[in-house]
């Protein structure tokens, strides 16, 4: 029907130019181009390049359903409270508060805090990805950052609510530092558009937008954004520590059936490092295994089976060949037998099962969460990372290239133990010392913890033996397990014969 119309009108056009004594080319060709464009959706195309960035997001989540980041939470809110008695600060001259910077590692919560800023300022809430806002047309990202706070203030005055937020995350693509780019001009207009925004916002204009921005990497923000007067707070979300870890685990359990005897605390205990979002997808992982199992309820050995899921990977079908399983299951036990010897009570459980990109693996309980080492306790774990390679030595003769992973992880222990003055250089700077000196101290303190595992290895061949015969046939030893045998001492629960019939005892 349209089409219809606009032929009707082209025609009109047409008769009335040549009735008037006018050349109608010009305008129809005009008029075609502009039919192609709206046939071939070019029209919704530019629309949408030039204003599309941001979604306003219905939301209601709060900061009850934010698990730990207590300090941030103290922080934010206390922020919001001049948005939220806007009168009250007005009267006082406060200026509002014009942005918020979120700071922290990936799956912190960044997102559901900025959320719950809005919920608890009653704000509309308009969501945006840094990456959304560069294009390669010079000009479209500074128009969208533009659409985007003219959008926050239609959305806050349609719903008849005095404050939007915009969340803008991974704000470091959009406000990295200018300059940066050579001979692509378009970051920075972007950035200056987003500067100029926030710098024209008043407390008059009917409708007041705070900007919220979350980044990994606020080493690469342009200073120009964190000046007082844009983003003026900066709070930092950092990984949540046990306490958290915890509250955040009973917040992603709470509509799910569990078991009696699932110990979220000892959860929240081994899972040093996990972010929020490694949280909720370990409770959803421990659900889906009991489904598997066709569990009515979810146990602690679904939650402890879903860690090493959720931080190793999903099992793989790939079987290794029976020696090299011998050699993983030693290899395994040696890193075992040595946590124990070094920290009773340290191992968790060890495997021979393959995920992701481990052979096999050995996980340790946590002690608490730790924010400094001392020397003797670096050395201990460099010690449990080589006594793989050590127990492959003394029980099979030679060493693998299984031991790569640990030898790295070592590496990088030992350089921080010598930029922490704790090698035989003493205190000294890193970056100035000679490559040689550098490989020689590292050297030192590698072979003298390595000599340490084997004189365990070599003490305890025949524990070691045992246990990897064990390990071999169970795929999986419990912690517990393993401490029971230890305590056995030296009565080999799985005899020598037991392993020779898997015909892979190879030494
Ligand atoms: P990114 O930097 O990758 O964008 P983010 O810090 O914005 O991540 P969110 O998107 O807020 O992280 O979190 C992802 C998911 O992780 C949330 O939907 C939630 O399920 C869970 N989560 C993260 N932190 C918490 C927390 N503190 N409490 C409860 N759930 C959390």
């Amino acid at each position: 029907m349209k089409r219809e119309i606009l032929l009707g009108v082209a025609a009109g056009v047409f008769f009335f130019a040549s009735i008037s004594g006018l050349n109608p080319l010009p305008a129809l060709l005009f008029g075609f181009l502009l039919y192609l464009l709206y046939e071939t959706g070019g029209l919704r195309i530019i629309r949408r390049q030039l204003g599309g960035s941001g979604q306003e997001v219905k939301n209601q989540v709060t900061f009850q359903q934010i698990g730990g980041q207590a300090a941030a939470k103290k922080e934010l809110l206390e922020a919001l409270e001049f948005m939220k008695d806007g009168n009250k600060a007005a009267a006082l001259g406060i200026r509002p508060l014009k942005g918020i910077l979120l700071a922290g590692p990936p799956g912190t919560g960044k997102t559901l805090l900025a959320k719950a800023a809005a919920t608890y300022t009653d704000a509309v809430f308009l969501a945006a990805a840094g990456s959304e806002f560069i294009e390669m047309y010079a000009g479209v990202g500074a128009q969208r950052v533009r659409s985007l706070f003219q959008r926050a203030r239609e959305a806050g005055r349609r719903e008849g609510r005095s404050n939007a937020v915009i969340f803008i995350d991974e704000i470091d693509v959009l406000g990295s530092k200018r300059g940066q780019y050579q001979g692509h001009m378009e970051y920075d207009q972007t950035l200056n558009q987003l500067l100029t925004e926030m710098d024209g916002m008043k407390s008059t204009d009917g409708v007041r937008v705070l900007v919220v921005g979350a980044t990994n990497r606020e080493d690469m923000l342009d200073p120009a954004l964190l000046r007082p007067g844009r983003f003026d707070r900066l709070v930092r979300v950092e990984l949540p520590d046990q306490e958290g870890r915890l509250q955040i685990l009973k917040l992603h359990t709470a509509n799910k059936p569990l078991a009696p005897d699932v110990d979220l605390k000892q959860i929240a205990r081994e899972t040093f490092g996990f972010s929020g979002a490694h949280l909720e997808s370990l409770a959803n992982e421990a659900a889906i295994l009991a489904l598997r199992e066709n569990a009515a309820q979810i146990g602690q050995r679904h939650f402890l089976e879903a860690i090493d899921k959720v931080s190793l990977g999903e099992k793989l079908d790939r079987r290794p060949q029976k020696e090299e399983l011998w050699r993983v299951a030693v290899h395994e036990v040696g890193h075992a037998v040595v946590s124990e010897a070094f920290r009773p009570g340290s191992v968790a459980s060890l495997t021979i099962t393959s995920r992701g990109q481990a052979l096999g693996y050995m996980r340790q309980v946590p002690e608490d969460d730790y924010y400094l080492y001392t020397e003797s306790y670096l050395r201990g774990q460099l010690r449990i990372l080589l006594a793989g390679m050590a127990a492959e030595e003394v029980l099979l003769g030679n060493r693998s290239t299984g031991a790569q992973g640990d030898l790295e992880q070592a590496i990088s222990t030992v350089k921080k133990m010598v930029a922490a003055g704790m090698s035989s250089l003493g205190i000294v700077s890193v970056a100035d010392l000679p490559a040689g000196e550098l490989q020689g101290a590292i050297r030192d303190i590698l072979n003298e913890e390595k000599a340490e595992a084997r004189r365990i290895m070599t003490e305890k061949k025949e524990l070691v033996l045992s246990l990897a015969r064990e390990l071999l046939e169970k795929e999986r030893l419990a912690g517990e397990e393993l401490r029971a045998r230890l305590q056995d001492g030296h009565e080999p629960a799985y005899p020598a014969e037991a392993a020779d019939q898997t015909g892979v005892l190879a030494s």
